[in-house]
């Protein structure tokens, strides 16, 4: 039991204490995950058959890290029979087993978001509702939101303020469309990614023996990341620890970040309601991170009312101080980071695999995957593509392949009904089967459609379609003599429909990927802005279109993922710990979110992700923040986050001259650093960087601001706030 010698106390008695309720409430870095993992193993050697413990994780990935540590310390066969993953895997897997008692095939199909949609859609289509209010995404949420409430569709029925809530929305006949997508699914033997925890409740209420089964299977449990579990899984674990309550939490209230999805904060809050014998153990001690890092850490979070007071300290070494870059622009900016994990990586011989950069949204990869790429350093992006790969980029990307060769026929399969217009699967089969007898392309029969269309046996409805189709698709071609890439692919994104199309889901995801829209054509105006500063620069579509197709491909998911650098929303970075971490974007409206500022609630949110960003550092943080960002056509300018002034000076060092930058200092607290007289910037050695910035200091960029014009309201699925989200005007 050698792995006991290493716990300190409190850990210690958390890993110790076998039987009944406990509690781990301690800050980031404080060895919760270490305590759990070191509770199975000791539970196992404890003579606990591990076929009797359940440990749930928040991510895969975490699962599988847990399980790969518990077979060093307890070996292989026993960690094999452990059950561990997430709530939806591991209930998916149960529901397997007893899905018959709901009806349900073992052989269920789990719809992925996309599947569900489309059932969703023809729901709507077969009501003869109107889809233009009940759009399928906006109903989607919705249903999504009952389902973690444990709604179903009787108990919405019975539930008055409900039907007055979506009747006042315009939208009555929420509850059939309910019913009949709930009918839907379940006539074709699916569920959705809600129905795996709301069916596992379902079935451990209606089914006392099954309950009682898995009770006595799952003796001990134990859930990680617990301040981010929904309604839904709450309720799942109550039950299932209800006979022997052997259950562990380990969790951080500071650190729960998904209420938007339904976590509910109060659940951590309420464990020693749930469980009056709970052991509560707190630790106190960070392992993680330098003394700096957690102090400063511990000075954001106090702003939070909500919020357990605990104490986190460092035993590590002081540390360096938290650098703050101030850029120009987004490029800048994620120059910066580069030239900066490229120095450190020659001058301390740092791996690359050392650094993380994080950031709020999705859509700021782009800038910092380009400038790594410049560089020659190895990247990964994580939970999600990287950029070039992704959906909506690569449908803006189909139309400008289009335009610069039209015989491009998967670009042109990809968007001749996308977004859709009327030219469905029959009609495109017929254009590329006539096209293949001809030994035509399809643009060549598109160029000359009147003549073919006798041939093509499409009736005068579609064929009109087509032209328009066409017609704009040429329209097009024609603009781009004259005007500049970035014009014609803005003209693009709007005439072809797609940013609108986007622009109809208001979920985190569909705002993100317009963000990734907007990203890309912020890259074409840097690619020009490149092109005429270079001699015999080429600022063509067809040059920009070369430069992604090399780009695009030097980035593969085939490659392993050792010794990268790691790019991920600081969502995703929960639990995960790197030495050097570079937070970026640090300005307001970005950070915290344009989204989130509205109220407290959803302020105190933010600072909780800024909170777990910081933590995730080893050695030393980089804080960035640009003055001007490319939005949408606009530079726009931006303040530096107020997070940055919630942390005392004397943690912080600006690294670059900040003489006319006006800090506002909503806190109150000590921003002296930002009046420090400027220093030599220490990171731009070479030449004709240094060349750059002060060329771009000279040229003070254009101070417009963006105009928000489309409000969206999100309502949380937990029913409570609302926030609301504007987007950029197009
Ligand atoms: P988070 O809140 O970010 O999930 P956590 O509380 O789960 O953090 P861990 O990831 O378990 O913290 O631990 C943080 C780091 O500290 C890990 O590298 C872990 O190995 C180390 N650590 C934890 N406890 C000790 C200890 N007693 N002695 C040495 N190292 C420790
Ligand atoms: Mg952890």
């Amino acid at each position: 039991m050698d792995y006991l010698k290493g716990l300190n106390e409190p850990q210690f008695e958390a890993v110790t204490t076998l039987e009944g309720p406990l509690m781990v409430l301690a800050g980031a870095g404080s060895g919760k995950t270490r305590v759990l993992t070191m509770r199975i193993a000791h539970l196992i050697t404890n003579g606990i058959d591990p076929f009797n413990i359940l440990a749930l994780t928040f991510t895969n990935k975490a699962a599988k890290e847990m399980k790969e540590r518990i077979a060093k310390l307890v070996g292989d066969s026993n960690a094999r029979s452990l059950w561990m993953g997430t709530f939806h895997s591991v209930f998916a897997r149960i529901l397997r087993i007893e899905g018959h008692y709901l009806g349900y095939p073992s052989n269920f199909t789990i719809y992925d978001t996309q599947d569900a949609l489309n059932v969703l859609k023809k729901v709507i289509k077969d009501l003869g509702i109107d889809a233009e209010i009940y759009k399928a995404k906006k109903v989607m949420s919705r249903i999504s939101q009952y389902k973690n409430n444990l709604i179903t569709v009787n108990a919405y029925f019975n539930n008055p303020e409900l039907m007055e809530a979506d009747e006042r929305a315009n939208m009555k006949h929420m509850g059939e469309v309910y019913r009949k997508y709930v009918e839907a699914c379940f006539k074709n033997g699916a569920m959705d990614f809600d129905d795996l925890l709301l069916k596992t409740n379902e079935l451990l209420t209606r089914f006392p023996e099954v309950l009682a089964k898995y009770q006595d299977r799952f003796r001990y449990i134990l859930v990680d990341e617990y301040q981010d579990t929904n309604h839904s899984q709450y309720l799942i674990v109550k039950a299932l620890a209800s006979k022997f309550e052997n259950i562990c939490v380990v969790g951080d209230d500071a650190q729960s970040i998904y209420s938007f999805r339904g976590a509910n904060i109060y659940n951590i809050l309420n464990f020693k309601k749930d469980y009056p014998d709970a052991v509560t153990v707190s630790l106190e001690q960070n392992y993680r991170s330098t003394q700096n890092i957690v102090d400063a850490a511990n000075v954001v979070i106090s702003k939070n009312l909500q919020q357990f007071k605990k104490n986190v300290f460092s035993e590590n070494e002081v540390g360096e101080k938290i650098k703050i870059y101030r850029s120009l622009s987004d490029a800048d900016e994620a120059n910066f980071v580069s030239a900066n994990i490229y120095e450190l990586h020659n001058t301390q011989q740092r791996h690359f695999s050392d650094f993380a950069i994080l950031y709020r949204t999705n859509s700021q990869t782009r800038a910092f995957e380009d400038a790594l790429r410049k560089k020659n350093i190895p990247y990964k992006v994580y939970g999600g593509l990287s950029f070039y790969q992704r959906k909506e980029v690569k449908d803006l990307l189909a139309y400008l392949r289009i335009l610069v060769n039209e015989n491009d026929s998967e670009a042109l399969s990809r968007i001749i009904n996308y977004p859709a217009r009327g030219i469905g699967e029959t009609t495109q089969n017929k254009l590329v089967v006539f096209a293949d007898s001809q030994n035509l392309s399809v643009s060549q029969v598109l160029d000359n459609l009147g003549f073919y269309a006798p041939q093509l046996g499409l009736n005068n409805g579609i064929l009109t379609k087509l032209g328009d189709f066409w017609a704009m698709i040429k329209a097009f071609q024609v603009m781009l003599k004259t005007d500049n890439v970035y014009d014609v692919a803005m003209e693009v994104a709007k005439r072809s429909g797609l940013i609108k199309f986007l622009k109809e889901d208001a979920t985190p995801e569909g705002i993100s990927r317009v963000e990734n829209i907007q990203e890309l054509l912020n890259s074409m105006q840097g690619f020009i802005d490149e092109q005429i500063q270079i001699e015999d620069g080429d600022p063509s579509l067809s040059n920009f279109m070369e430069n992604i197709a090399l780009s695009a491909d030097t980035q593969t998911d085939k490659d392993d993922d050792t010794n990268k650098v790691s790019l991920m929303t600081i969502h995703l970075s929960k639990g995960l710990e790197f030495p050097i971490v570079h937070l970026v974007g640090l300005e307001e409206n970005l950070f915290p979110s344009f989204m989130s500022s509205a109220t407290r609630e959803d302020l105190e949110e933010e600072r909780r992700l800024f909170y777990v960003a910081l933590t995730r550092a080893e050695k030393q943080v980089f804080f960035s923040y640009a003055v001007s960002r490319f939005q949408w056509g606009k530079i726009t300018d931006a303040e530096p986050s107020r997070f940055l002034s919630e942390i005392d000076s004397h943690y912080l060092e600006m690294i670059n001259p900040v003489a006319e930058l006006k800090f506002i200092n909503r806190s109150g607290l000590d921003s002296s650093i930002f009046d420090e007289t400027p220093s030599e910037p220490r990171f731009y050695k070479k030449k004709e960087e240094k060349k750059t910035l002060e060329r771009n200091t000279n040229v003070p960029p254009p101070k417009k601001t963006l105009k928000p014009v489309a409000t969206a309201r999100i309502i949380n699925p937990a029913g409570q706030s609302s926030q609301d989200i504007e987007v950029g005007d197009m």
